[in-house]
């Protein structure tokens, strides 16, 4: 991998030299890994800079490798945003390799308190990746990536903060959507037949949870004791969803639910999207309100 990077800058720089300087009139140019980045520059940034997500729509977010255009892109550009955990080692090597004084990196595993991975017993302990997944936590990296913008397009300053104090506003009325539903829930728990990249969301809110994997576990097949502590905990509170990852096949889910009676539905960890979603130009808030809706489904409302 590494040899390939070199012999790929090689080419991007000789490129480069050839292609000359950017015209000035040049709009900035922001290079974001996967979607949760890409949506909030979206949101802040608008058509002032030429946004570009690496991770194509609908692929699999963590065995995404960069392909060449993908390194020319990060090498050419004024402000590389990615998540700066396990999934983002590919970029640690290139980034060191493609150091430049003039363009600005942002991690968002920087801009907010990490909490620990669950399920690495034994094991040095790593951070979760997926900080997005609370709407706090990204109320923090759309601050921080305000102000990388500013840094970056000094001119735009005024546009950017302005739309940055707008998007705050929305996600203060998503967080406290989220506070409501839980503190009128008739449970504290959701269950999960998938993989469970919401640790964030769930610390912040105060949910358990029970799920297949911790994290972004590779492991794809549950075992006999997982799954049965999956369906006794579903029966056991009385669980009306069973919930699934976007872009899962949903059957670890459907197994537990045909079990217990109850309904399966999809929750959004806001990882990766459906080409047609990305074509349709879904928001991270789109999918988060779906989430509320889910949650509150999920949760049942207490009698009064
Ligand atoms: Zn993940």
């Amino acid at each position: 991998m590494k040899k390939l990077i070199c012999a790929l800058l090689a080419l991007c720089l000789t490129a480069g030299l050839l292609g000359g300087a950017l015209a000035e009139d040049e709009k900035p140019s922001v290079v974001t890994a996967i979607y949760p980045q890409y949506d909030f520059a979206r949101a802040i940034a608008g058509d002032r800079v030429s946004l570009k997500m690496l991770l194509k729509p609908g692929a699999e977010v963590h065995t995404y490798e960069p392909a060449p255009q993908d390194i020319m892109a990060i090498d050419g550009c004024d402000l590389f945003v990615y998540g700066g955990g396990e999934s983002d080692q590919w970029a640690e090597g290139l980034l060191a390799a493609t150091g430049h004084e003039d363009r600005r990196v942002l991690a968002l595993m920087d801009c907010v308190p990490l909490l620990e991975e669950e399920g690495e017993d034994g094991e040095e302990a790593e951070y979760d990746e997926h900080v997005w997944t609370s709407p706090k936590n990204a109320m923090l990296i759309v601050q921080a990536l305000c102000d990388a913008l500013c840094d970056i397009d000094p001119a735009g300053e005024e546009t950017y903060r302005a739309n940055t104090a707008a998007y705050l506003e929305e996600l203060t009325r998503l967080d406290e959507a989220f506070r409501a539903v839980v503190a009128s829930g008739e449970r504290d728990t959701i269950i999960f037949g998938d993989r469970f990249p919401l640790l964030y969301f769930a610390h912040e809110y105060g949910l358990n949870y029970l799920a297949a994997f911790p994290g972004c576990s590779t492991e794809t097949e549950p075992s006999a004791a997982t799954m049965t502590e999956l369906i006794r905990g579903a029966a056991k509170i009385k669980a009306p969803l069973v919930l699934y990852l976007e872009l899962s096949n949903g059957a670890i889910a459907r197994a537990v639910a045909e079990q217990t009676g109850a309904d399966t539905h999809v929750f959004y960890a806001c990882h990766n999207l459906t080409q047609d979603d990305f074509e349709a130009g879904k928001t991270y808030l789109d999918f988060m309100w779906e989430n509320v809706d889910t949650l509150r489904e999920a949760l049942g409302e207490k009698a009064d």
